[in-house]
């Protein structure tokens, strides 16, 4: 892997690309409650620190799903693409649901 090591930290999150060419957030969260992970399809459990990996699709809208951090890291990351650290709070899910409500040409960058 890169100079990243795939998990997102308070001070930082991370964004890639799928193939599909839709922008995945990982973002580190606290779970209020149980969540499905996709990645091996346990629990993460409640108070567990996570990755939550927020969707934007390239033709608008948004949607997210919780993961342990070590599947996100070894299941999700190696598949996306132009990875890059961004501030947390650039990555709030306000701000990404506002983004997903323009297809991504019409986006800031
Ligand atoms: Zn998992």
């Amino acid at each position: 892997m890169s100079e990243f090591d795939g998990l997102p930290s308070v001070r930082w999150s991370l964004r890639g690309l799928t193939e599909e060419g839709d922008e995945a957030w990982l973002i580190r969260g606290i779970a209020r409650k149980r969540y499905h992970c996709p990645g091996c399809h346990g629990d993460v459990e409640i108070g567990d620190e996570h990755t939550v990996v927020q969707y934007v699709r390239r033709l608008g809208g948004s949607d997210h799903h919780h993961w342990h951090r070590r599947c996100a890291e070894e299941i999700l990351v190696p598949e996306l693409g132009r990875l890059r650290r961004v501030p947390a709070g650039d990555s709030s899910q306000t701000k990404l649901e506002r983004r997903g409500r323009y297809p991504s040409g019409r986006r800031r960058r």
